[in-house]
């Protein structure tokens, strides 16, 4: 291309407030988010959110909050303007959910708002009316004391960003999510929230427990276990679930920093930390916490819409957390085997056979122990040498003795496989030494042969005794509009009201996995659209059922799989995608010996 000359120039307001808005705004529950903080900061008591069309059509927010002038009115319209900060030093002392002064300017440039506002002291308040960033309005209007905003055909400028939003019902729960986030961390303010015309919430002002159960339910209540602890770090407070209403999936986790809320995967390993043994593999415990850290020592300003923060002192928060988790899950008696004042390594440490002596153990084996056994806290680890010694006295009670050699090559058929770091899977295949994931491998297995049978409508096993799921009105209606795709599958599922009973499986279902696969079917159809559930059920179904890493396997078994996975027409990718093994050809290997 030949140069002409100077090509550069500043972009119009405009379309630099659309780029802007990209990043702000990227769903209705963002705007949700923004008016919502923003009330919240404005000091309102009182804040009403009024959805249409899963905010397609309308989100707006009332609230009785400080209110605006009418120059701040046309001025939180702009770019960068903001009551909250005026220095970047203020930044460091933030109080208020806000501070960057683009939320308003960048939801004005791709929708139709109507703002209205007055201050307490004033006698009339100010309408302002905005279409893509323009201003269509500007007139004195009579209205209570505080703000409204009406954010109204979001994206109507911007096709490309409507097709992009998801169905209403997936639209509703971010929606639904980012307004109990907020709700959540400020429980003295009254808060209602309507979808067409119904009510969705109505929460009092109350204390942290009575919201909770506001939103959760009655039988939540129970369940609370209160955490209190002080030090120079930080103050924490709130509630985490008894570890038996833990659940399978993600869902009831809230940490809240300085009534922010916030996501934390190193803070949430705190808390699974602190339930240890507590819960069996893979159950998440529900949690409420606040946090109340100096804003000097923590960074929020990392993107507008992250809800990571970085903490100066991590490690003692965390420290802090995981021992205040710990003390309130003792106290209330729920660890009644562990004494906290003494040296809580002591109890771990294994007792001495008597006449024996114990040699230095070089490996160390976790003897995969089983999540559904009724008391967890057994869970033990053995060095291998003391499990030799004394296998007359353990093989009774050890159920897979052999899984234990497994680390043995062997040989039965045609080719070896070997089971390595109880993960792995290896084994040559066509002169290529593989390495094959165990899990992985069984997930692709078990769902290119679900996958078939359900087309070919499975074979089935009755349950002597149904299994019941607790399940609320909106879960059944939810699992309802797949019923037929699960009886192809060989689930016999009857809905009762307040319970799903699951009266025959699939026979390569086991019983024990169906509370976690109902549970992620419900989370999938909450989360996502999907043209065609067959697929969903058969990948939840093999999640669910495939053998797990660290599992010791049967030589037997571990050669079947491995068979099983290499007759595959497709046994490249599992069914999330992922690479299932790892060829090595030999002569990478004999490069590497040179
Ligand atoms: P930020 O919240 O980061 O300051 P916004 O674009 O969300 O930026 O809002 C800009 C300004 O508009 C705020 O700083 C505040 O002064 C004012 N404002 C917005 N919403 C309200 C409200 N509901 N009540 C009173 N003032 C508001
Ligand atoms: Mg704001």
């Amino acid at each position: 291309m030949v140069s002409t000359g100077d090509v550069i120039q500043l972009l119009p307001d405009h379309v630099a407030n659309q780029i802007a808005a990209g990043e702000v705004v990227q769903r209705p529950a963002s705007v949700v988010k923004e008016l919502i903080e923003n009330a919240v900061d404005a000091g309102a008591t009182e804040i009403d959110l009024i959805v249409k069309d899963a905010g397609r059509t309308l989100v707006q927010v009332v609230d009785n909050g400080l209110g605006m002038s009418v120059t701040d009115l046309r001025l939180a319209f702009e770019r960068h303007a903001t009551s909250k900060i005026r220095t970047t030093e203020d930044i460091f002392h933030i109080q208020t959910k806000g501070f960057r002064g683009e939320a308003l300017a960048s939801i004005a440039a791709v929708a139709q708002v109507d703002a209205v506002s007055r201050k307490e002291e004033e006698e009339l308040g100010n309408r302002l009316v905005i279409e893509g960033g323009t201003v269509r309005d500007q007139i004195p209007a009579a209205t209570p004391r505080g703000t409204s905003i009406s954010v109204k055909n979001l994206f109507f400028n911007v096709p490309a960003r409507r097709n992009f939003l998801k169905s209403n019902q997936v639209e509703l729960r971010h929606i639904q999510e980012e307004f109990l986030r907020v709700a959540m961390a400020h429980e003295q303010i009254n808060f209602r929230f309507y979808h067409n015309d119904s009510e969705v919430y109505i929460l009092k002002s109350g204390n942290l427990r009575q919201r909770i159960v506001q939103i959760f339910g009655r039988k939540m209540d129970a369940q609370l276990v209160p955490i209190a602890e002080e030090t120079d770090v930080v103050k924490i407070s709130g509630f985490v679930g008894k570890p038996e209403s833990a659940k399978k999936q993600r869902g009831e986790q809230y940490f809240f920093v300085n009534q922010r809320f916030i996501k934390s995967n190193y803070l949430h390993k705190a808390i699974i930390d602190a339930f240890e043994n507590l819960l069996p593999n893979q159950y998440v415990p529900s949690y409420f916490l606040n946090l109340e850290i100096d804003p000097t020592k923590i960074d929020i300003n990392i993107h507008p819409t992250k809800t990571e923060i970085k903490f100066e002192d991590e490690y003692s928060i965390y420290a802090v957390l995981r021992s205040a988790v710990k003390h309130a899950l003792g106290q209330f008696n729920i660890m009644p085997s562990l004494d906290f004042d003494q040296n809580p390594d002591w109890a771990f440490i294994p007792s001495k056979p008597q006449n024996k002596t114990i040699k230095t153990p070089e490996i160390r084996v976790d003897r995969s122990y089983n999540p559904f056994e009724t008391n967890p806290t057994q869970k033990e680890i053995r060095p291998v040498q003391d499990f030799y010694q004394s296998f007359s006295e353990f093989e009774i009670e050890n159920k897979h003795p052999e899984a234990l050699l497994s680390q043995e090559e062997f040989e039965i058929g045609e080719f070896q496989v070997l089971q390595w770091m109880n993960k792995y899977l290896i084994t040559q295949h066509k002169g290529e030494l593989l390495i094959i994931d165990q899990n992985r491998a069984h997930q692709t297995v078990l769902f290119q042969n679900l996958s078939r049978s359900a087309r070919e409508n499975a074979l089935s096993q009755r349950l002597l005794f149904p299994i019941e799921i607790p399940s609320n009105e909106s879960e059944i209606s939810m699992l309802k509009t797949i019923e037929m795709d699960l009886v192809n599958f060989g689930f016999d599922v009857e809905f009762v009201k307040d319970r799903i009973l699951v009266n025959a499986l699939p026979t390569d279902v086991d019983s024990e996995e169906i509370p976690g696969i109902f549970s992620d079917f419900l989370h999938d159809l909450e989360w996502h659209d999907k043209v065609d559930f067959k697929v969903e059920i058969s990948k939840i179904i093999a999640k669910n059922s495939a053998i797990k890493k660290g599992e010791i396997l049967l030589p037997e078994q571990a050669r079947h799989l491995a068979q099983q996975l290499l007759q595959l027409d497709e046994p490249n990718f599992s069914p999330y995608g992922k690479p299932v093994f790892v060829q090595i050809p030999e002569n990478e290997i004999t490069k590497k010996l040179n």
